[in-house]
């Protein structure tokens, strides 16, 4: 390159250092690289049912507005939210996907002087997020291989962890990729132990999913704590990823002060309708958990038939121990037309994450697994 001045070295040293966010790998892409059709993409948590029918003819209805600007307040979702989640309109902030979000949570509370404590094996929009800020990334270590939640978030060592120049603390429940969750009397006590001035935000991207007797949303805690953030998202379980829509609810002040740094229109026009209309497609919701539910039943089964272990998850997928490289076992299962996710990544070298898929979907993948591990 002959560029008169190194660029990458100009930007800011939170992003210098950056390493960007590896996507699931799409469907056209493995098309091209191997000629394969029929192809089964369980690498992104996406809902295998499709889009739900009703978002699909809010966001068609909604095509005709596109010359004008979305409404930038997005008074309509914030409504129907608060309404359902009994909380106060002022208290939500809509993102493009929740992702969005976690950015603006970090650019606003976060510098290079402040800290954000998250887990090892966690989601890895944290590390970008606050690096790309400059922060400094506190990692708490996750629990130990021989626990019942192995690889899951250690809130002891997040509480170790915290210092005067820790602002933001990020807790994904359940947790991608490992699946693992926290019970709702763990993560109060830890709440309730964190000072005030350090933000405690509870991503619940996959808790429509969960049935766990333990768990139980953070919302309602939101009354007591102010320095408590809830993101939610309609990416898994509304099954509308391709749009990107999210939020959080928090303390009003919180929201104002996200509604300084967001871009004024962060959540394009079709993406509100579709939200909104998701939000009352009840049957497409209920089929959605009655599929998950039946094929984490379906994929546990065959890993157990293969002998491998999974890790425990009351998510849309889960982590399996594959008992040698997992990039490997990705490589070798493209060809048969299955996309997994490796998670070399997330410190899980010899872990795949399965999305759960159609039934036949699954099928597919456990006997393409069961081939390549032969
Ligand atoms: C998928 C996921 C999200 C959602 O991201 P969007 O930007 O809303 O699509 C958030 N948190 C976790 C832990 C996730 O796995």
């Amino acid at each position: 390159m002959n560029n008169t001045c190194d660029y990458i070295d100009l930007a800011v040293s939170g992003v210098r250092s950056l390493r960007p966010y590896q996507p699931g790998k799409p469907e056209d892409e493995l098309a091209r690289e191997y000629g394969v059709s029929d192809i089964v993409k369980l690498a992104s948590n996406e809902n295998p049912l499709g889009p739900p029918p009703a978002a699909v003819t809010a966001v068609r209805d909604s095509l005709q507005g596109l010359a004008r600007y979305p409404d930038g307040g997005g008074y309509q979702l914030r409504q129907v939210l608060a309404e359902r989640l009994a909380v106060s309109a002022d208290t939500i902030t809509l993102g493009n996907g929740s992702n969005d979000v976690l950015e603006l949570l970090a650019r606003a509370y976060l510098n290079e002087q402040t800290e954000a404590v998250f887990s090892e094996h966690a989601f890895a929009v944290y590390y970008l997020a606050t690096q790309a800020v400059g922060a400094i990334q506190r990692i708490a270590a996750a629990q130990g291989d021989n626990q019942t939640m192995a690889y899951g978030h250690d809130l002891a060592a997040f509480s170790a962890l915290l210092s005067d120049r820790t602002r933001i603390v990020l807790i994904a429940n359940p947790n991608n990729p490992t699946g693992t969750w926290l019970s709702s009397d763990a993560l109060q006590a830890f709440i309730a132990a964190v000072p005030a001035d350090v933000l405690v935000v509870v991503d619940e991207a996959y808790f429509e999913y969960v049935d766990a007797p333990d768990y139980a949303s953070a919302l309602p805690l939101l009354a007591r704590y102010d320095n408590l953030v809830v993101t939610r998202t309609f990416s898994k379980a509304y099954g509308l990823a391709g749009l990107r829509v999210g939020y959080c609810v928090s303390n009003p002040q919180v929201a104002d002060v996200l509604n300084r740094v967001r871009q004024p229109f962060n959540v394009n026009l079709p993406a509100l309708a579709g939200a909104v209309a998701a939000l009352d497609d009840t049957d497409y919701l209920a089929r959605s958990l009655t599929l998950n539910t039946a094929g984490l039943e379906q994929l546990r089964q065959g890993f157990d038939r293969l002998g491998l272990r999974y890790l425990a998850s009351q998510a849309n997928f889960l982590c399996v121990d594959v008992g040698r490289r997992g990039d490997q076992v990705f490589q070798a299962l493209l060809p048969k037309g299955i996309i997994v996710r490796p998670v070399g990544n997330y410190g899980l070298p010899n872990f795949i994450r399965v999305s759960v898929g159609l039934e036949h979907e699954n099928t597919r993948f456990l006997t393409a697994l069961e081939q390549v591990l032969q």
